[in-house]
C-alpha cells in the first residue's frame, strides 16, 4: 500500500502516567518511573518461571507440581498484586461494576459495557498502514509508567525450579520482562506482560518474546486467563511491544468454533487449522510436544504477517496449548471508507478481544441493542475475504516452511514434510538436499515441488 492513510482515533489510557501530568515523588525525575531515571536502588517481586519446556516433559510437569511452589502460585501473584492496586486506587476506573450479558443466539458472544475506557482525552493520529515502525522514545512507552503500576518481573528460572523473591533487585542492565496493571482494564486481573522493557523494542512479535507470553500462559494455568496480542494496524495503540491478559469466567466464543485440520507436520508436532462457520476467518495452532515447537511456528506466522505488513491479532488460549492467530483489514477498510457510519458510530475496535467474542462496547445504547447480528456485522468487516485469506495463508505456509527448512539444514536430520493437498494447491514434499523446483516467495528458500 502506498498511500498514507490515517485516521483520528481516540487512544485509551493504559498507563497513569500517559497523560503527562507529573506528579510529586521522590529522586529520580520525580515521577517514580521504570526508567533508568528512577530506577537504582528499586526493587520488585521476581517470579522465575520453570525454563523447562514443561508441556514436553511429563517427568518436568511432575516436578512442577511437586515444587515447594505451587503451580497456580503465579495466578494467584497476579490476582493479589492486581486487587492491591485496585485497593490503591490506581485504576481509571472500577472495572468490576461494568455490565455484562452473554448474547443470546450461537455464538454466545459476551458483551459488555465500559463508558469510562474512552472517554474524553484528545484524538491522536496513528498511522495504519504500517504494521512495523520504529520505536519512538518521545511517544509514551512502558518506561513511563509510575513503579507502583508494575506488579512483578518474570524470568525463566537459572535452575529450572519455579522461585519468587518478594523483594528483588531490579537487574537494569539485563532489562527484565515485567508484568503491569492496565488502568483501564477490559476485565478483573487485566495487565500487560512487556518484554525486555527497558530495551524499548517496538510491537512487533519476534520469537523469544512469543515463547515468553506462551510460558505465562502455562504457568498461570488457568484456563480463564487468556493473553492476546494486538500488532499496529489492528487496534494497538502504543508501539512498545506488549501482549495483554486478563481473566473471563466464560469460554471465548473463537475457543467454541470448529476447525479443519490443515496440516500436520512430521517430526514437529503442530497441529495447523483453518476456523470454520466464525465470523472471522483465522488459523488456530495447537501444540503437540513441546512449547518451543509451538511458538516457533506461531512467531514465523507472525514474523510473516507482520514482513508482509499484514495487521493481525493473536490470542493465546487454554493454558497455552491452543493459539489463534487473526489477520485482519478492518483499519484499512475504515481509512478508505468502507465501513458504514452505524458501526464506526459505536466507536468499537476490533482488537483480539472482540475479534475472539468479547465486545466491549462504549456506549449504553449499542449495549442494549446488542445482538449477534450486530457482532456478526462489526466482524464481518474485520475478516478479510476468503480469497484473500487464501493468499495470506499460502504466504504463512511458505515461509514456516522455509523455516522448518533452515532448522533442518542447522540439525542435519532428514525431514519429511506433508502438508494437507487442498494447502497450496499442491502436494509439498521436501527433503533435504535435494531440490528440484523453487516457489516464489518472499525469502529465498527452496521448496520442493
Ligand atoms: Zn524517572
Amino acid at each position: 500500500m502506498s498511500l498514507s492513510l490515517k485516521i483520528k482515533r481516540v487512544p485509551t489510557v493504559v498507563s497513569n502516567y500517559q497523560k503527562e501530568e507529573v506528579g510529586r515523588r521522590s529522586g529520580g525525575c520525580g515521577r517514580n518511573c521504570f526508567n533508568m531515571c528512577c530506577l537504582p536502588g528499586a526493587k520488585l517481586p521476581l517470579y522465575a518461571y520453570h525454563g523447562v519446556d514443561s508441556t514436553s516433559d511429563e517427568k518436568a510437569f511432575a516436578e512442577l507440581e511437586d515444587a515447594d511452589i505451587p503451580m497456580a502460585f503465579l495466578d494467584s501473584l497476579i490476582l493479589g498484586e492486581w486487587e492491591d492496586r485496585m485497593q490503591r486506587g490506581l485504576f481509571r476506573y472500577d472495572v468490576t461494576a461494568c455490565e455484562t450479558t452473554v448474547i443470546p443466539g450461537k455464538y454466545g458472544f459476551i458483551a459488555q459495557l465500559n463508558e469510562s475506557r474512552h472517554q474524553r482525552k484528545r484524538p491522536t493520529e496513528f498511522r495504519v498502514d504500517k504494521v512495523l515502525l520504529p520505536f519512538d522514545g518521545n511517544k509514551f512507552n512502558f518506561t513511563k509508567v509510575g513503579q507502583e503500576e508494575v506488579l512483578f518481573q518474570f524470568e525463566a528460572s537459572e535452575n529450572g525450579e519455579v522461585q519468587y523473591y518478594q523483594n528483588a533487585p531490579i537487574d537494569v542492565e539485563n532489562s527484565p520482562n515485567v508484568v503491569a496493571i492496565n488502568v483501564s482494564p477490559i476485565e478483573y486481573g487485566h495487565v500487560l506482560l512487556i518484554p525486555r522493557i527497558l530495551e524499548c523494542l517496538p510491537q512487533r512479535i519476534d520469537h523469544e518474546s512469543f515463547l515468553l507470553a506462551l510460558h505465562m500462559a502455562v504457568e498461570a494455568a488457568n484456563p480463564f486467563f487468556r493473553i492476546g496480542y494486538n500488532s499496529l494496524g489492528a487496534f494497538a495503540t502504543i508501539n512498545h511491544l506488549h501482549f495483554q491478559a486478563y481473566y473471563l469466567a466464560v469460554p471465548f466464543p473463537v475457543e467454541k468454533a470448529s476447525t479443519k485440520k490443515i496440516s500436520i507436520i512430521d517430526n514437529c508436532g503442530v497441529k495447523i487449522s483453518e476456523l470454520r462457520n466464525y465470523p472471522v476467518r483465522g488459523l488456530a495452532f495447537e501444540g503437540r510436544n513441546t512449547l518451543q515447537e509451538l511458538s516457533n511456528m506461531v512467531s514465523d506466522t507472525c514474523v510473516c504477517l507482520q514482513e508482509n505488513n499484514i495487521p493481525y491479532n493473536v490470542l493465546i488460549s487454554d493454558c497455552g496449548k491452543r493459539v489463534f492467530v487473526f489477520p485482519q483489514c478492518y483499519a484499512e477498510k475504515q481509512a478508505m471508507g468502507e465501513v458504514g457510519t452505524e458501526l464506526l458510530d459505536t466507536q468499537v475496535n476490533p482488537a483480539v478481544w472482540e475479534i475472539s467474542g468479547h465486545m466491549v462496547l462504549k456506549r449504553k445504547k449499542d449495549y442494549e441493542e446488542a445482538s449477534e447480528e450486530n457482532a456478526l456485522r462489526l466482524l464481518a468487516e474485520v475478516s478479510l475475504s476468503e480469497e484473500r485469506f487464501q493468499e495470506v495463508k499460502a504466504l504463512i505456509f511458505h515461509s514456516i516452511f522455509c523455516s522448518l527448512n533452515e532448522e533442518a539444514l542447522d540439525s542435519e536430520e532428514d525431514v519429511e514434510v506433508q502438508f494437507a493437498e487442498d494447502l497450496l494447491g499442491m502436494k509439498l514434499k521436501q527433503q533435504q538436499g535435494s531440490h528440484s523446483a523453487m516457489v516464489a516467495g518472499t525469502h529465498d528458500c527452496l521448496v520442493m515441488q
